[in-house]
């Protein structure tokens, strides 16, 4: 029954989800005071793996529409359950998984290189023809051997070819944060990131203007340096136990 797609999400959970939004919501706001920026210009996604489709619904439910997901055979499951959200993949995606992954995801932030976003433009075509799938280019900004993504220099190199696909709509760049002790060391991060974005988006206008960046330890950091869509998961849902990923 608490799995069926009319189950009602439990009030508690979603006046619980409410307020937990509206932190950082309000974190969000403080972030673009301190620097000048309007907020409507920051979007949250708010990340859900290992959240049950039960809480999911009640996500939705307190105006959570845009859920993140790093694992497709999840998100897959989940978004049969959930209704009305729009679905981010945030995680590395396999070859065999990319029709999947276009069938479930609204947006996929994690295209990694070339291979992948020729895959995805060749199914994004087929499947969805004349609705471009938004995507945005994985940047390992720190050189970080234990991340994916474009380097810096791939990225410049690869540009004109990805831009280039029809069937993709590249809305921007997305990194993810080294992990460092203090919150305030993952600002280099985020500054490379956006100075990459103005870099090549000078002589390239073709890439979308959207950084993806910023976690539950250091979004606000991200918003002061740009962040325009942040992924948030631990400060809306709780302490994840398990499979911290
Ligand atoms: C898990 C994850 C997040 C969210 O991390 P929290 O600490 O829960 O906010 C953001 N981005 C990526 C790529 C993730 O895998």
């Amino acid at each position: 029954m608490s799995e069926g797609l009319d189950a009602h999400p439990d009030p508690a959970e979603v006046a619980r989800l409410q307020r937990a939004r509206a932190l950082v919501m309000a974190e969000i706001r403080a972030a673009c005071e301190r620097v000048g920026r309007d907020p409507a210009g920051v979007q949250l996604i708010a990340v859900s793996k290992t959240v049950p489709a039960e809480r999911l619904r009640a996500a939705v439910a307190a105006g959570l529409r845009d859920l993140g997901e790093n694992r497709v055979q999840e998100a897959t499951a989940k978004a049969d359950l959930v209704r009305g959200a729009r679905w981010h993949l945030i995680g590395p995606l396999q070859s065999n998984k990319t029709r999947r992954a276009v069938e479930t995801f609204d947006a996929i932030q994690t295209v990694d290189s070339t291979a992948l976003a020729v895959r995805l433009d060749g199914v994004a075509r087929e499947l969805r023809p004349d609705r471009p799938l938004p995507v945005m280019l994985q940047v390992n900004v720190d050189g970080d051997p234990a991340k994916s993504g474009f380097t810096t220099r791939a990225l410049v190199a690869s540009l004109p070819e990805v831009v280039a696909l029809a069937g993709l709509d590249v809305r921007g760049l997305m990194t993810v944060g080294r992990f460092v002790q203090e919150p305030a060391e993952a600002r280099a991060t985020f500054v490379a990131l956006r100075r990459l974005s103005e870099q090549v988006r000078s002589t390239d206008s073709r890439l979308g203007p959207e950084l993806s960046m910023g976690m539950s330890a250091d979004f606000q950091i991200a918003v002061e340096e740009g962040a325009t869509v942040v992924r948030v998961g631990q400060a809306i849902f709780g302490t994840r136990s398990a499979r911290a990923d």
